[in-house]
Parts: C-alpha cells; sequence; structure tokens
C-alpha cells in the first residue's frame, strides 16, 4: 500500500470513527444503519468470516459465527469493520458490483490482495482511531497488560490491537507471531532496534525464547513479563543499556502464541 493511499484510508476511517462512537467504541452498527447495510450473523462453517455482496439494489454482510466473528465479539468487530470498508471504500465497492473483484474475507495478517490490506488498513483505523488511541492513559511501565487494557477500551481483539499499537503505540515493540512453533510473521515500531532475527518466517523460534520454551513443553506457560538477553533473539550489533522484555500472550482456541519483546524506556 502506497503512502498516499494509507493516509487516504485513514482519513476516511477516522471521520467515520469521530462520528459514530461511544467514548472509544466505534458504532459500527450505526455505520451500517446509516449505509442501509443488512447484516447477517450465520453459520457458514469457517467458508470465510465476512463477505459483502450486491443482490439487486441491496448491499449485504454475510459474517461467520462458526469462525467466532458473532455479534459484539471482538474479532467479529474487525470483521464487520473490514466488510464495511470494502463498502466505503469507492474501488472497492465497484470491484465488487461488477463482479470483478470476487469477495468473501478469511482473516490472514498476510494476505497479498492488496484490497484485502486497504480494508485491514481502514478497519484497524476505523477501530482504534490514531489520537484517540494514543490519548488513552496506560500504566508508564509498559507490558502487555497495555494492550489488554487499550483492546477493553476500544473492544477489539488482542492481536489486532498489538498490531496497531506496533504501528502508532507510546513504546516501540517488536512482535512476533507463531503458530505450532512456526514463525508466521513479525511486525516492528519504526523505533525498534533494527537487527536480523536468529530464524526466518516460516523457521522454528530460538529455543530459549519464552515462547520457545512453550512449544519444547506446552506445561510451561510464562505469561508475566520476563528479562531476555537480546541476543537470544536477535544478531544485535550493539550493547543496549536498557533491559529487553519478552512476554507472551497465548490463544487457546487459536492455537497461536505472539510474543512482545520491548526495552525499558
Ligand atoms: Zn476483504
Amino acid at each position: 500500500m502506497t503512502e498516499p493511499t494509507k493516509k487516504k484510508l485513514s482519513e476516511l476511517a477516522e471521520y467515520s470513527a469521530s462520528i459514530f462512537r461511544t467514548r472509544n467504541i466505534t458504532r459500527l452498527d450505526a455505520i451500517a444503519d446509516m449505509e442501509d447495510l443488512q447484516i447477517s450473523y450465520d453459520s457458514y462453517e469457517n467458508a470465510f468470516d465476512g463477505m459483502l455482496v450486491m443482490d439487486g439494489n441491496y448491499w449485504h454482510i454475510h459474517i461467520d459465527n462458526d469462525g467466532g466473528n458473532g455479534q459484539g465479539t471482538r474479532k467479529g468487530r474487525f470483521t464487520l469493520a473490514h466488510e464495511l470498508a470494502h463498502y466505503i471504500i469507492d474501488e472497492h465497492q465497484r470491484g465488487i458490483a461488477c463482479g470483478e473483484f470476487l469477495h468473501a474475507s478469511k482473516f490472514d495478517v498476510n494476505r497479498s490482495d492488496p484490497r484485502e490490506r486497504e480494508a485491514d488498513h481502514f478497519a484497524s483505523v476505523l477501530l482504534m482511531p490514531a489520537q484517540r488511541f494514543r490519548a488513552v492513559k496506560t500504566p508508564r511501565k509498559f507490558s502487555a497488560d497495555t494492550i489488554i487494557q487499550l483492546s477493553e477500551e476500544f473492544q477489539t481483539s488482542f492481536l489486532s490491537t498489538v498490531q496497531r499499537f506496533c504501528e502508532i503505540g507510546t513504546h516501540s515493540v517488536c512482535v512476533v507471531f507463531s503458530q505450532n512453533n512456526i514463525v508466521k510473521w513479525y511486525r516492528k515500531s519504526v523505533d525498534f532496534p533494527d537487527w536480523a532475527f536468529r530464524f526466518k518466517i516460516g523457521q522454528t523460534l530460538p529455543s530459549t525464547t519464552i515462547a520457545g520454551e512453550f512449544y519444547s513443553d506446552r506445561q510451561i506457560k510464562y505469561t508475566k513479563p520476563e528479562e531476555m538477553d537480546p541476543s537470544i533473539w536477535f544478531y544485535d550489533k550493539w550493547s543496549v543499556s536498557g533491559k529487553m522484555h519478552e512476554q507472551c500472550y497465548y490463544s487457546d482456541s487459536y492455537g497461536y502464541v505472539i510474543s512482545i519483546l520491548w526495552f525499558d524506556k
């Protein structure tokens, strides 16, 4: 996504979020009502998370309850925000209307279709507008509790909140997402040290990381922040004065682990 596109989508999403909100919670149903969009929550057996379709002159959003997208759930809210994006972004809506963009979204952080990435970005900003996100008073000392607090505040999933935090959060972090001990993706704040990891995407994690230890024995679950030598994760190029921490978030239902790494300020 180019920077001008990202900026344009952010402005569009921030505008909707500024009108339709209760405290910090974006009222997605109110946006759908205003646009005359019908939303159906139903059992689609994990075929997709959400789908925007045109039926005659009417637009419908179908949402799959089976994939954990129930109405008002945090994953469901992201799915709905993503589908609203396809409706609100002109180019997407036109593509779907003329059948050129056949659309059924299944959540995947590494989606390659640029329209899916645009809709994800729009959804993220719609649910967590930058100014409001950064204005939430969180404890001075960062930990995963900061992310949990923000996800409560905005009614967003831990996963989408931690990604947004990498982009615009108030503390520099690095986030590594793994499933069955395979690294699927990572995100870094722009000011996090630019060191090479001791693994590649698609490989296993270093065994002495907190997440790595969990995969070698699933009874071991450290949920508190642990001090960590950066050279366990990285080929660090210079010594750092602050201590690095790792804290893991374990999703039992989806079978993944999110490792958050950060330094004291
Ligand atoms: Zn989509």
